[in-house]
């Protein structure tokens, strides 16, 4: 069912504590982690709790969650000293999602080019 936990998803996982991640902030609906293959010097996923496939999904099933993802974003990046980053949802494998659990990525501490590859 939408936003149940999906035993072979990784992100569920590290929700669960099943898997180790290097938190930096968790609240009730949210999980924000390093990303083990980092692209910039900071590089944090910031997920929600629930199981959705990916950021429109999260969306239009919990809006409000879908809303403290955001939020959990702009704080990683203050966290971190960031005033300039980068949120990216890569949705379909396309545009390279590999994990179709919805998450954020905050990336900061470098330049970044715009347009994105
Ligand atoms: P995406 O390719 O947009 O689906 O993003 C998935 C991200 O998850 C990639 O940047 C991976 O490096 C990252 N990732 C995969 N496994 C882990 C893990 N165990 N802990 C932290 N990040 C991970
Ligand atoms: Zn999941």
């Amino acid at each position: 069912m939408a936003g149940e936990p999906q035993a072979d998803c990784l992100f569920c996982k590290i929700v669960a504590g099943e898997v180790p991640a290097t938190v930096v902030r968790e609240t009730e609906t949210t999980v924000a982690f390093r990303d083990i293959n980092p692209q910039a010097p900071t590089h944090v996923l910031v997920i929600p709790k629930l199981h959705h496939p990916d950021a429109a999904a999260l969306a239009a099933a919990a809006p409000e969650v879908a809303a403290d993802v955001l939020r959990e974003a702009g704080r990683v990046a203050e966290g971190e000293g960031a005033e300039s980053y980068r949120v990216v949802f890569n949705t379909g494998s396309g545009a390279g999602q590999t994990v179709f659990h919805a998450h954020a990525h905050v990336l900061a501490g470098r330049g970044l080019q715009w347009p994105p590859g």
